[in-house]
């Protein structure tokens, strides 16, 4: 596989050409951020490890029938993953009560919500990703009736798969945000899942487990990052 330019540089990972016209590479940095890229740090081993994180979370989710981007690793740092027409939201569904959530309706963090909430976000920082809904979602033509509702459906799909995997392992799933694309007319499950886009605590303790840490201050980002995957059984050599 030939690794071309260099197409797209986010916030915390890469994408690459490759000579393949419908397969990216994935580069995932040591770069982190937070609040819209306001707070910015360079974490040892996040990379590597948000990589093998996330193929790990992508083969459960195949073995469920959830498709994704997600081809195969290439490297500690890399994966190959299908060029996908991105969607410009993102789908948040929160099983407990934490973060946004909490300073927009000032619910009391720890919530059980049930059912979970869903909620949609436009993809721009500038705008500081606002919350929006179908109507805008339709009247800006951002996507069609029919992917909304799959959009919708595949992330409720993750949550079942998702909870029992974390809970399993002794960890609570509070939330999470998912992004998805377009491929050859089908709806897939891009960008990434790991501890960066979703709210993991400890299911005894309730210790975050996830990059609140980062935001937070709390110290031991990546040192929790592994323990979640050490729980999980991901192979991080
Ligand atoms: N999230 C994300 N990227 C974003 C916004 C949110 O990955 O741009 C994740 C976040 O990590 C959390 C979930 O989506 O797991 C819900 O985030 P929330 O709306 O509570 O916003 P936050 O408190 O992170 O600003």
């Amino acid at each position: 596989m030939q690794i071309g330019k260099e197409l797209y540089t986010g916030k915390a990972k890469s994408v690459f050409a490759t000579d393949d016209p419908e397969r990216y590479v994935m580069r995932y940095r040591d770069d982190t951020s937070a609040f819209d890229g306001g707070k910015k740090a360079s974490l040892a081993r996040k990379g590597a490890v948000n990589n093998k994180f996330n193929a790990f979370i992508m083969g459960k989710l195949a073995e469920a029938g959830i498709l994704s981007h997600f081809e195969r690793l290439l490297s500690d740092t890399e994966s190959l993953v299908k060029r996908l027409d991105m969607i410009p939201v993102e789908c948040v569904v929160r099983n407990i009560a934490a973060g946004s959530l909490c300073r927009r309706l000032g619910v009391t963090e720890g919530t059980e919500l049930n059912p979970p909430t869903f909620e949609f976000f436009l993809k721009n920082d500038a705008l500081h990703d606002p919350m929006i809904n179908d109507s805008h979602i339709l009247a800006f033509n951002w996507a069609s009736a029919a992917e909304i509702a799959r959009m919708r459906e595949l992330t409720f799909a993750v949550n079942t798969v998702l909870k029992k995997l974390f809970l399993d392992a002794g960890i609570l799933l509070v939330d999470y945000k998912l992004e998805f694309g377009r491929y050859h007319g089908e709806v897939l499950l891009g960008d990434e899942f790991s501890p960066d886009g979703c709210r993991l605590w400890d299911a005894k303790t309730g210790e975050k487990l996830d990059k609140d840490r980062f935001r937070q201050d709390l110290g031991n980002v990546i040192e929790a990052y592994e323990e979640v995957a050490r729980r999980l059984g991901v192979d991080l050599s």
